[in-house]
């Protein structure tokens, strides 16, 4: 393999973390169009190549020092994990830190005519699923004794299907449970994006670019959390005000023009501002309120 000084990151081709692994990147200033017949993008503006892969392959290729970074689900992750230790192959990555998206869980669901205590009430039955490394080790830990049904996709048609007696399956909705006449029991895992570095040291001006585009997703990330509040208010009523804020550290307080006993609040929250909340604001006094989305935030 010829050495290749671009910093390369896998992600999702197409499914549910691909649109937003390339929104995220577009976000760190990272230029490039995809061509859906192509696995490697080439950025336009920085020595950076995307690989548009099966999520399944993405940590392995981190794993392996393949390409150096992988944005994934924390629940492959988990498994590829499992599944590398099991079988003594290298299994180190560091997680750089969980995204914003991606947010399910895997559980266990039964039929809903299967009368369900706990976990024990599926004591050497059979369960389909496509994540059998999470599955052994949560009823390992339960001490219950089970076959797997190793599915690739379809896993909530398998108890219908005469496959299984239940499923361990990811949920977000839990609509397409429901859709299945099945029902959730056991959250075995909760799971969100994350991006992975791989666990080589990396020459100096990779890591930089690395860092650069860490940094740069913190920042992202801070101001697709966070929320810029103005208001009018009441000096009377300000530190109230000010409390009901959720999350606003320190806000900037600034007179108005022939009003004295009114002032301007700015305020940066770190949380939505729900209907509730802006009611309270009003019940107060606060008057002119705005809450407008962050683009960016750094230091
Ligand atoms: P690929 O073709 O890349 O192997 P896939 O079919 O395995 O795709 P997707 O269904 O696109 O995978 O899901 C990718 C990831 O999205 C999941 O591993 C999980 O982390 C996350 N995810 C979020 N919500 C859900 C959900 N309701 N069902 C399945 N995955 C979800
Ligand atoms: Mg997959």
């Amino acid at each position: 393999m010829s050495e290749n000084n671009r910093l390369r990151i896998a992600i999702q081709k197409s499914g549910r973390l691909s649109k937003e692994s390339q929104k995220l990147l577009k976000s760190c200033g990272v230029k490039f169009n995809v061509n859906e017949q192509r696995l490697i993008v080439h950025a336009d503006n920085m020595p950076i190549d995307l690989l548009r892969v099966r999520d399944d392959d993405i940590p392995g290729l981190v794993m392996d020092g393949v390409v150096d970074l992988g944005i994934i689900g924390e629940n492959v992750l988990e498994e590829e994990q499992i599944e590398r230790q099991t079988l003594g192959k290298p299994a180190e990555c560091v997680k750089l830190r969980e995204l914003d998206f991606g947010a399910c869980r895997l559980s266990l669901a039964v039929p809903n005519e299967f009368s369900y205590e706990n976990a024990s009430s599926l004591e050497g039955l059979r369960i389909a699923t496509s994540y059998p490394n999470l599955l052994r080790r949560y009823m390992q830990e339960k001490g219950i004794n089970y076959s797997d049904c190793m599915l690739k996709g379809s896993v909530e048609v398998a108890p219908r299907a005469g496959l299984s007696d239940g499923i361990c399956d990811l949920v977000s909705t839990g609509a397409t449970l429901e859709a299945n006449g099945l029902y959730e029991t056991d959250v075995i895992y909760q799971s969100m994006a994350c991006i992975i570095q791989s666990a080589e040291e990396q020459e100096p001006g990779k890591q930089a670019l690395i860092d650069k585009i860490l940094s740069r997703m913190n920042g992202v990330v801070r101001a697709r959390e966070s929320k810029y509040i103005l208001l009018h208010a009441p000096r009377e009523t300000l530190d109230q005000i000010v409390a009901l804020l959720p999350g606003a550290e320190n806000p900037t307080v600034l007179p108005l023009n022939d009003d004295t006993d009114r002032v301007a609040i700015h305020a940066v929250s770190t949380e939505d501002l729900f209907w509730d909340t802006m009611e309270e604001l009003t019940a107060l006094g606060a008057s002119s309120i705005l809450v407008m989305p962050i683009e960016k935030m750094a230091g």
